[in-house]
């Protein structure tokens, strides 16, 4: 088949959180089984332009129809890690992509409503007439309307569009002005079956554009679906889901273990596997020895996240303390792009500068997390709630136990060590439901306990985590078998 992914984000060279990874992952689970696989995403100033290889010109008369005038965009072609990705540049005085970041700014439906038009008009003029079009996140919710309303009276009747739930938390609310400048009719779509808002009856949703217009839709896990419908993490949108209940799925992500996977790991000293589980510790220490902790006799307890209000920010910090007040080192990564969180997080870093147990790095890094993966014993994730999660699925792969809150893909992936109703050698971690510090601390507690007392059984979890197979084979089939199920035959 002939896929084409657009998005706004690609590990590694445009990532923010999860989505980056799935794209990813995804993209190259599907070239590798044969398909043609291209990915279309905005060319930011902040790309990681070292990890392009390749990169030149292969489109340079792109005019995107924008409101009232013609924009001129350049289309630039290059690989990243094998996958074939064309980076859309704008010249327009709004400078859609040279932020300095991803999101954050006022505009943001603004930028990804024009990246979804100039990444159809790209399409058409280049002449591509993909088997399948997987969009995803609210970014380009708009991908599809525009592409079944629109581009189809231009002769691109081939498509159809499988279109991705990543996380229901952002939906892209705006004005209906938004509609006028990608040149559709406001009156046209501002209707309760099509774009308003639930919440906001004067404003557009672009989430919501993608469920209605696109022919499958999808979430990152199957219980994340069942809750977006049914459980109150719908935020507005479970009528719609609901009404459209025939074309959803929920297909649990993958993790790509050529990158992820301690056999092979270029970031870390020491590589090891279930056979050579021991190797484990040699990078525990090059994470002491990096972060400057103390050798101690102690379990690793470790955090990589953003840190956000989703992400259980107050449980995180309690589970600093906890584990520090019970005989553990704690490691933390993250990030926020809130600066009330991450004030808070500096000064608890400074709070906490002169403890040996404890280190937190305020930041983004890629390489830092490899090793911590490899070096930790523990990494919690504690989330309100978590469409699939990829920290708890990694964490697994090197051994490291997870102690996560059942929610989501968390609960779709861990199985407590003395809870689960799963034979004793799929239990994988701890998990709670109680989203507070008495439930953090009672998972926390039974596993710092275990890694104790009982320090054989923790090793058979820890193999029974590194056991199973997180990779993209399935989740790539079941997304081949949706592709098949609606592509235009
Ligand atoms: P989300 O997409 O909601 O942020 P996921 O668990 O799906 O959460 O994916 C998080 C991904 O981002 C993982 O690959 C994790 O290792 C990575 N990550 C999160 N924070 C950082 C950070 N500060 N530095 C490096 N990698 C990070």
């Amino acid at each position: 088949m002939y896929i084409v992914m657009i998005t706004p984000e690609c590990a590694p060279v445009a990532k923010v959180g999860g989505l980056a990874d799935v794209v990813q992952g995804l993209s190259r689970e599907l070239a590798i089984r044969g398909n043609e696989v291209e990915l279309i995403l905005p060319k930011y100033d902040c790309l990681r332009y070292d990890l392009i290889w390749g990169l030149t010109p292969s489109y340079s008369d792109l005019w995107v129809p924008y409101y009232d005038q013609w924009v001129h965009c350049d289309v630039y072609f290059g690989f990243v890690h094998g996958l074939k990705c064309f980076f859309i540049d704008a010249h327009f005085h709004k400078n859609f992509f040279h932020r300095g970041v991803f999101y954050g700014h006022a505009d943001d439906p603004e930028r990804f409503a024009f990246f979804s038009k100039a990444a159809l008009e790209f399409m058409l003029k280049a002449n591509k007439h993909p088997d399948i079009i997987h969009c995803h996140d609210w970014q380009t919710g708009l991908a599809p309307l525009m592409l079944f309303e629109t581009y189809n009276q231009f002769g691109m009747t081939h498509s159809r569009v499988c279109y991705t739930l990543h996380n229901l938390q952002h939906q892209g609310i705006t004005g209906e002005f938004i509609l006028r400048q990608v040149g559709l009719n406001p009156a046209r779509y501002m209707t309760p079956e099509r774009l308003q808002d639930p919440f906001y009856p004067n404003a557009i949703n672009l989430m919501k554009s993608g469920i209605v217009f696109s022919n499958f839709v999808t979430t990152v896990s199957p219980r994340y679906m069942g809750e977006i419908r049914d459980s109150g993490l719908g935020c507005g949108l479970q009528e719609i889901l609901n009404a459209y209940g025939a074309k959803l799925g929920g297909v649990l992500n993958g993790v790509d273990y050529n990158f992820w996977n301690p056999e092979v790991d270029r970031y870390i000293p020491q590589h090891f596997s279930i056979e050579t589980l021991d190797g484990k510790y040699t990078n525990k220490q090059a994470l002491r020895h990096r972060l400057l902790l103390a050798e101690n006799f102690k379990p690793i307890v470790a955090v990589i996240s953003r840190l956000d209000h989703q992400k259980g920010v107050h449980l995180i910090r309690h589970a600093l303390y906890f584990a520090l007040a019970n005989g553990c080192q704690f490691v933390l990564l993250g990030a926020s792009p809130d600066p009330h969180i991450n004030h808070e997080f500096w000064a608890l870093k400074y709070q906490l500068n002169d403890n040996p147990d404890c280190h937190l790095e305020i930041g983004f890094d890629e390489e830092l997390a490899h090793l911590i993966y490899a070096g930790a014993d523990l990494m919690v994730v504690p989330s309100a709630f978590e469409p699939c999660g990829l920290t708890q699925m990694i964490a697994m792969k090197y051994g490291t136990v997870p102690v996560v809150r059942a929610t989501g893909g968390l609960a779709d992936t861990v199985f407590d060590a003395n809870f689960s109703q799963r034979p004793y050698d799929e239990r994988n971690g701890y998990t709670f439901n109680d989203f507070n510090a008495q439930g953090l601390e009672s998972a926390l507690g039974r596993a710092v306990g275990m890694w104790y007392a009982y320090p054989d059984h923790f090793r058979e979890l820890m193999a029974n985590g590194m056991r199973y197979d997180f990779s993209w084979k399935n989740p790539g089939q079941y997304y081949l078998n949706i592709y098949d199920y609606i592509r235009d035959k």
